[in-house]
């Protein structure tokens, strides 16, 4: 019998993992100047919560969701997306009571999806994503989305696109819901059958189909922009002029509506243009959702976020051949020479650790050359050889292993020795 990873998920291994370490560094630094708190919610939540909150039409809440029935007979779904959750939270822990608004929050853990397994699409992922809740201003479009993007830039990547839209109010979407309809109706049987479902549920959703794609009637589709409202095109507007402002830059494409049903407003996604990359080219997605504070039993609070997945951020840094400045480095490997001095080794070591000094020993009491071999294939930076002679001589010589240069330093001097350098 054997085993393996269920499909879809993937085991992020030793050598794998600092990679993991250092995107989630950047996303820890960047929260804490943008002021986005985390917070940690739990990894199922009521089934309910995600057909209101992510939309019953959407491809998450109709296939894609990992939904069972734990024994006291509840229906549980393990999270799809993080903003529904978090909307919860602020709803359910009053946050929009606190003085100051809105309130800024950061997540990051696993997200699951019942979805075809290929390049860039895993049925486990880890999500990144932020929420602002309890603002209506352009000002925090533009903050969210320089967020988004100062992310990708902070890792190193140089082959991005933003695309941006407008969703407009719910004047522009009944309008624009109508166009739609007229639009596709009479041919509608040349669509898939989710399609024709969406004619009548949800229009919009056409938009964003996936085997339709190529359909003529797509390029030429009502577009939203056309039917902004006043407000909806001078926020619009607003939101551009920021972007501006802080230099970023952005395509309008009308035709972008994000697959979740709560969004309006801003919506935006930020690509991979890498030539290397696969087919599937958005690294994140994110935008407004006003109204869904409300939809979720709270107050008529307005939101914007995004969401971004670690697994295709790492997909388009190794497209762009981007190397994350890793940080494993091994600063002293103490080979040990008999029983009394591995005494003194597991003392020294512990030492070096207090000290926050990298440190690590051989426990397989191996001959001296293959620990050398271990010091080596671990990169130290210094290695030390504790024999009889040290420990009489209470001294040991510290080897710098890229130069090969050796001093003679005492024991009660080590630590402060490898921190000098
Ligand atoms: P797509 O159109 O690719 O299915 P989506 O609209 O379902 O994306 P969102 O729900 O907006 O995606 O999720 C935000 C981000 O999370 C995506 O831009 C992508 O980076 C990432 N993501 C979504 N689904 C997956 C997945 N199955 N595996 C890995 N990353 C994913
Ligand atoms: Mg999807």
């Amino acid at each position: 019998m054997s085993f393996k990873v269920p499909r879809g998920t993937q085991d992020i291994l030793p050598d794998q993992s600092e990679k993991w370490q250092q995107v989630e560094k950047v996303l820890r630094d960047l929260s804490h100047v943008y002021r986005y708190k985390e917070i940690r919610t739990p990894i199922f939540e009521s089934t309910e919560l995600f057909q209101r909150g992510v939309g019953d039409t959407t491809d998450i809440v109709q296939k894609e969701m990992y939904t069972f029935t734990d024994r006291g007979g509840r229906s549980l779904t393990l999270r799809p997306e993080g903003t529904a959750a978090a909307v919860r939270a602020y709803v359910e822990h009053k946050m929009f009571g606190q003085p100051d608004q809105p309130v800024k929050l950061s997540y990051i853990g696993p997200m699951f999806r019942y979805e075809r397994q290929q390049a860039g699409r895993y049925r486990q992922f880890v999500q990144f994503g932020v929420e602002a809740i309890g603002s209506a201003d352009p000002a925090i479009d533009a903050e969210v989305i320089s967020f988004a993007m100062d992310i990708y830039k902070k890792v190193g990547l140089k082959d991005l696109k933003l695309v941006i839209n407008s969703l407009g109010d719910k004047e522009t979407r009944d309008a624009h819901r109508t166009a739609l309809i007229n639009h596709f109706e009479p041919s509608i049987g040349e669509f898939c059958s989710d399609c024709q479902k969406r004619l009548e549920k949800n229009p919009l959703r056409i938009l964003d189909c996936k085997v339709d794609r190529e359909h003529p009637l797509m390029a030429n589709a009502p577009a939203l922009t056309d039917y902004l409202t006043e407000y909806s095109a001078e926020y619009f507007t607003k939101v551009k002029d920021y972007l501006d402002r802080l230099g970023i830059p952005y395509e309008v494409d009308p035709n972008l509506v994000r697959g979740l049903d709560y969004y309006n407003h801003t919506a935006f996604e930020i690509m991979s243009t890498a030539s290397g990359f696969g087919a599937i080219t958005t690294l994140c997605g994110g935008g407004r959702y006003n109204g869904l504070v409300e939809d979720i039993g709270g107050p008529d609070a307005p939101g914007i976020g995004f969401a971004l997945s670690i697994e295709r951020l790492l997909l388009a840094l190794e497209a762009e051949g981007v190397a994350l400045q890793e940080d494993d480095q091994l600063d002293m490997y103490v080979v040990v020479m008999g029983e009394a001095a591995k005494a003194k080794a597991v003392e020294l070591v512990s030492t070096f650790r207090a000290n926050g000094i990298s440190a690590d020993m051989d426990y397989a009491d191996r001959k001296m050359k293959a620990q050398m071999k271990t010091a080596d294939r671990q990169g130290a930076k210094y290695v030390i050889v504790l024999g009889e002679t040290e420990l009489e001589e209470q001294a040991v010589n510290v080897k710098e292993m890229e130069t090969g240069t050796q001093e003679k330093v005492a024991f009660a001097e080590l630590v402060n020795f490898v921190l000098q350098k």
